[in-house]
């Protein structure tokens, strides 16, 4: 009996996608219905087609109960009691165009989503995905903390696609074994606020030419998606991919599983920066500890001197804006 209803609790996880329908939050759905610790699949978008991609993840022979909701007037029975929500919710890139160049339009969706939170599932774990996430993560903790229900241990910017791509493009160079890979990449999610670690990676030797050509590469990965999708979005795919996998971590530790290590954008002080992306030991509470970074190469000290002042002012940008 004890072990039924371990497994009860261990299967038990009502999860809403904010932004279901579209590039990220249909494949994300998918990806999320297969995981077999979600019983509630609650999938909310404005689009109208969202009842319909319900409809169709909803025929997927897996335990999830899959419901669609649609528009500002179902948000609340969307979110209502959500264990998890993960939000990919807002406007992509397309060519020429930074991940701040999108803050006019994501910053007040991702305001508005945390304040339907604040009353459906104050207590949910946050996964932030929508652009600038250096912005709209502080975004979202200053209007929680506005209703007083922040905890910062909740509240995660989605950073597993920068440790996605570092994993493929280092197992690739060192002709590694990709399945055993999970390169640390730490700072934030843009540009060179991100910074792979490749001086831990164990095993692994880069000349200086290789170090600086990946590094690169790492950082301005998602340009390439958005550059060869020519006006059509950016990363949908590979960040499906990574938001469920950094969701099924999460609820794996949050069912009891140990040692669960996983980068995230949490808030810390590691840095003088409010949120860092860091080792992140997750459980039961979400963040339960935030790992030190450990030690740096001179290219990845140079790297994180330089970008703690970039997320410093994104981060100042976020919390004027929901503070206005
Ligand atoms: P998309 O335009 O294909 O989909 C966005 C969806 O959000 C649409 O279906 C739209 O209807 C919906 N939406 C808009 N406003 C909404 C609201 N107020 N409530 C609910 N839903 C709303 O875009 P996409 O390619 O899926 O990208 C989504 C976001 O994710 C973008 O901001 C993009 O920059 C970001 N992104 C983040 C990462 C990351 O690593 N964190 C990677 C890739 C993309």
């Amino acid at each position: 009996v004890l072990f039924r209803s371990f497994n009860t609790a261990v299967r038990n996880y009502r999860v809403g996608v904010v932004g279901a329908s579209g590039g990220i939050g249909q494949p994300l759905s998918l990806l999320l219905k297969l995981d077999q610790r979600v019983t509630d699949l609650s999938l909310y978008d404005v689009a109208p087609v969202t009842p319909g991609v319900a409809a169709d993840i909803g025929h997927v022979c897996t335990p999830a109960k899959t419901a669609g909701y649609v528009g500002q007037d179902q948000m609340h029975a969307a979110l209502k009691d959500c264990d998890v929500v993960v939000i990919p919710a807002g406007v992509p890139r397309k060519p020429g165009m930074t991940r701040d160049d999108l803050f006019t339009m994501n910053a007040s969706i991702v305001q508005g989503i945390a304040e339907a939170c604040v009353t459906a599932c104050p207590k949910a774990m946050f996964l932030i995905i929508s652009n600038p996430v250096n912005s709209t993560v502080p975004i979202f903790a200053e209007t929680l903390k506005k209703h007083g229900v922040y905890d910062k241990k909740r509240l995660f910017g989605v950073t597993s696609l920068d440790v996605v791509r570092a994993n493929t493009f280092i197992a690739e160079n060192q002709g590694m074994d990709v399945n055993t890979m999970a390169v640390p990449v730490i700072g934030g999610h843009a540009g060179t606020t991100i910074l792979p670690l490749l001086s831990q990676v164990p095993g692994a030797s880069f000349s200086d030419e290789d170090t600086k050509a990946l590094t690169h590469r790492i950082q301005f990965g998602g340009d390439e998606v958005v550059a060869a999708k020519a006006g059509g979005g950016s990363a949908t795919l590979s960040m499906a991919y990574a938001g469920q996998f950094f969701a099924s971590r999460l609820m794996a530790a949050m069912s009891g599983e140990k040692d669960v290590v996983e980068c995230a954008f949490v808030e810390n002080d590691l840095t003088s920066a409010p949120f860092f992306a860091t080792k992140v030991k997750l459980g039961p509470n979400g963040a339960e500890e935030v790992l030190p970074y450990g030690p740096l190469s001179a290219f990845e000290q140079e790297g994180l001197d330089s970008l703690v002042p970039d997320l410093i002012v994104q981060a100042k940008k976020g919390i004027e804006f929901a503070n206005k």
